[in-house]
């Protein structure tokens, strides 16, 4: 059916299509693959009632520029008086009091939107394995992980579930299932959209991010939730672009790729292979690419992991059982009811990260892991602006390798951390990323391309997307 949203518009404004018949072409589908087990929640009635609503808005021309995008959130956003549970038992029986500002500004604009979807518990995953509501499979190979966290949010779209999905993105969660999945994944500059009613894991890497199937949706979708917000004191009022009609590239911008990570022993054949052509056909299209060293590469992942655990551990404690979500029925006393309610309600990787974050604010040790930590990020801020001096755009694969079996890398938890070793320097910098697809492996599985821009430039990276991704 239709991959693109222009071709949706064109069909609906010309009465060969209506939002009721596409709501249910999406339905269908999510029940027809109930066994990838992406939707949590599934907003059928509400969702068709919306439709014809706005069926009746396209009749009357006053449709919104969302008018036949119909858009999954993965369930990290909130949506006022739909569930929420972060992909965790915590927040059994949840019911979100308000909007984000994202779901507010989709709406606004005659999105509708189709349900929630599956996650890792508190986005905090690279393979959808961690979520309480059990593993996403991958469209392409049902035995492979979508990626994580924004799992379900991937292959939603993968799937034909829905248009459009809103993940979230701390270190990779948007960028690395589009890469498993085949997508375009844009985790925007630190700050450019609101994080109002996102429920947080690491407040100071955050990012609502998007997933769609070509880079103009995902343009047209920023535009349009991007920009300043009174609930958001971190959130920037820059002015926001057209995205949507900036996407002809005709400069000859300057690249850098990672000497590191294109040159990793770690990447497999097929990334490694298809990376190179990619910047062989930049070569040849007459761009200066050039390599660039960055030793500060082996710090990344550390200094990530002891930032975002604290972060967590402070943002996680709200979670304790007593206003809301889940409570141990075994409490004894209340000291007890934390102490159960947590361990009950908190999966196992959420746990280690707990602890982990708690560990490296304590006292004794707080110098010596999050002081530091912070000086190492400020060291890799600064040599990446280097780079951004020089050059207009960083590129490298998106991911080291393609899905891997479900299962895996589960026993393993520093190789899952390293899944995420190109992608979380964008947000420990805060700079805007997008992974685009390139090409397949040997087994028929999607391959992600990542280009990283200095902050705030959006129209020019996705416009540099865009032309790439043709
Ligand atoms: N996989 C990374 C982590 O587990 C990134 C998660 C994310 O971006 N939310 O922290």
């Amino acid at each position: 059916m239709y991959s693109a949203f222009r071709d949706i518009r064109q069909a609906l404004f010309e009465n060969r299509l209506t939002c009721v018949d596409l709501v249910k072409y999406y339905l269908q589908n999510i029940e027809n693959q109930a066994d990838l087990n992406v939707f949590l929640s599934v907003y059928a009635e509400e969702a068709l009632a919306q439709a014809h609503l706005i069926d009746q808005k396209i009749q009357n021309q006053t449709a919104g520029r969302l008018a036949g995008m119909v858009i999954g959130l993965k369930d990290v956003i909130c949506y006022q008086n739909h569930p929420l549970q972060g992909g965790s038992k915590i927040l059994n029986g949840f019911v979100s009091q308000f909007s984000a500002t994202v779901v507010e500004r989709l709406l606004a604009e005659d999105a509708i939107i189709i349900g929630r979807q599956n996650c890792d518990e508190f986005a905090m995953g690279s393979s959808n394995e961690n979520s309480a509501f059990g593993v996403v499979r991958n469209a392409a190979d049902k035995n492979r992980v979508p990626g994580g966290s924004s799992g379900g949010s991937a292959v939603a779209v993968q799937a034909n579930m829905c248009l459009a999905s809103l993940g979230s993105d701390t270190g990779g969660s948007v960028r690395q299932p589009a890469a498993f999945c085949g997508l375009v994944g844009l985790k925007p500059t630190y700050s450019r959209i609101s994080r109002y009613g996102l429920v947080a894991y690491a407040s100071s890497f955050d990012c609502i991010g998007i997933i769609t199937q070509n880079v103009e949706d995902n343009a047209l979708l920023l535009e349009i939730i991007a920009g300043g917000d009174a609930f958001d004191s971190t959130v920037s009022f820059r002015a926001v672009p057209k995205y949507s009609q900036s996407l002809n590239f005709s400069q000859k911008p300057k690249i850098a790729y990672l000497r590191e990570a294109v040159e990793s022993a770690g990447l497999s054949e097929a990334v490694r292979v298809h990376t190179r052509q990619k910047l062989d056909f930049l070569r040849q299209a007459g761009y200066v690419v050039e390599a660039v060293d960055f030793p500060l590469i082996k710090y990344i992942l550390p200094t990530y992991y002891i930032l975002t655990t604290a972060e967590a551990s402070s943002n996680l404690a709200r979670f304790d059982g007593v206003r809301y979500g889940y409570r141990s029925p075994q409490a004894q006393d209340l000291r007890n009811m934390y102490v159960r309610s947590r361990q009950e309600g908190f999966g196992a990787e959420v746990q280690r990260r707990i602890m982990l974050g708690t560990f490296v604010l304590s006292a004794d040790y707080y110098d010596a892991y999050y002081t530091k930590a912070q000086k190492v990020r400020r060291l890799i801020q600064e040599a990446t602006n280097e780079i951004f001096k020089k050059y207009d755009f960083l590129v490298m694969p998106t991911t080291p390798r393609t899905a891997f079996e479900i299962g895996a890398l589960t026993g393993d938890p520093i190789q899952m951390y390293l899944e995420d070793l190109f992608t979380v320097q964008a947000n420990l910098v805060g700079k805007p990323a997008i992974s685009i697809p390139n090409g397949v492996d040997e087994k028929g599985l999607p391959i992600g391309f990542q280009i990283m821009a200095d902050s705030f430039q959006e129209a020019d990276l996705l416009a540099f997307a865009n032309y790439l991704a043709q």
